[in-house]
């Protein structure tokens, strides 16, 4: 156990959406964008038969060459010359481009030989738990099915957020975790915003002002913007995005029992919504 050890199950180090686009734009990096596929292996293991975990229709990838690398939320997407590539991490699901001879990392499920001009690239999806997901799609929207805009999204503003927001009489920690309302903000960076900002997890959404939205809506930039460069800059030894364990560095909240708040220094009390945990300051956040 690492200085992490203590965390929750729902504080694994998701990726989340800036460990899923640091993923995205690390593959772009490699080459992925106008390759072509060759070849396309899956372990032998049976694969859940559906939802997450779920591998299929990879058998019409060898000839696909791959036009763009699309990311909505936690969801990346190769747009192909015909079709399109989904690719979910699951809960601890990472792409990896190998070295030449390199053999395969252990808890490979996918291995895809590709090729862009001379150059050969050679990745593996490796994922211990098996709940990514690699599928074929019809369209980019429908690889994107239920998901709301991107967190990021540049054409999403404020007043967007704020309107959609502002409708629900649920609490506003649950909310910004539903994918179909703002895709992309995760367990550990609503919390963060929420913080930021002093609003309370439990905060129905209807009764936070506009304005109060507004800058809730400016925090869940800065938190996932924030994330995003300490991953761009903290790449493993060969260029490789950091997905693991280091959101504590990243975060004012440190996610772990018996810490404190950043702000006032009392201790954060933890409550859970649909099964995650939120930490929040009963003093500062109201
Ligand atoms: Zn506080």
């Amino acid at each position: 156990m690492g200085r992490h050890g203590l965390r929750g199950v729902d504080d694994l180090a998701l990726p989340e959406l800036p460990e899923v686009e640091s993923l995205r734009r690390y593959l772009a990096r490699e080459g992925l964008i106008g390759s072509v596929f060759e070849r396309v292996t899956v372990e032998l293991k049976p694969s859940p038969e559906k939802g997450t975990g779920a591998i299929s229709g990879i058998e019409q990838l060898p000839g696909r060459r791959v036009g763009s690398l699309q990311r909505r939320g936690k969801q990346i997407a190769a747009v192909l010359d015909q079709g399109v590539l989904g690719l979910h991490m699951g809960m601890t699901g990472r792409i990896e481009v190998l070295r030449p001879e390199e053999p395969l990392p252990r808890f490979t499920r996918v291995e895809f030989r590709m090729r862009n001009g001379n150059h050969e690239i050679h990745a593996a999806l490796v994922d211990p738990r098996r709940w990514g997901a690699v599928r074929m799609f019809d369209s980019l929207p429908s690889a994107f099915a239920g998901l709301g805009p991107d967190a990021l999204d540049p054409t999403l503003t404020k007043e967007h957020f704020a309107e959609a927001v502002s409708r629900r009489k649920a609490p506003i920690k649950p909310l910004l975790l539903d994918q179909s309302l703002i895709a992309g903000v995760g367990n550990i960076y609503a919390d963060e915003a929420l913080h930021r900002v002093k609003i309370a997890p439990g905060r129905r959404a209807n009764r936070i002002s506009a304005g109060n939205l507004h800058a809730l809506f400016g925090a869940i930039r800065e938190s996932l913007d924030h994330a995003l460069a300490f991953i761009m800059d903290h790449p493993d030894d060969r260029g490789r995005p950091f997905i693991v364990d280091a959101h504590d560095d990243r975060m004012r909240l440190r996610r772990v029992p018996g810490s404190f708040c950043p702000g006032c220094e009392i201790p954060l009390r933890t409550k859970s919504f649909g099964g995650r945990t939120a930490y929040y300051c009963a003093n500062c956040q109201h």
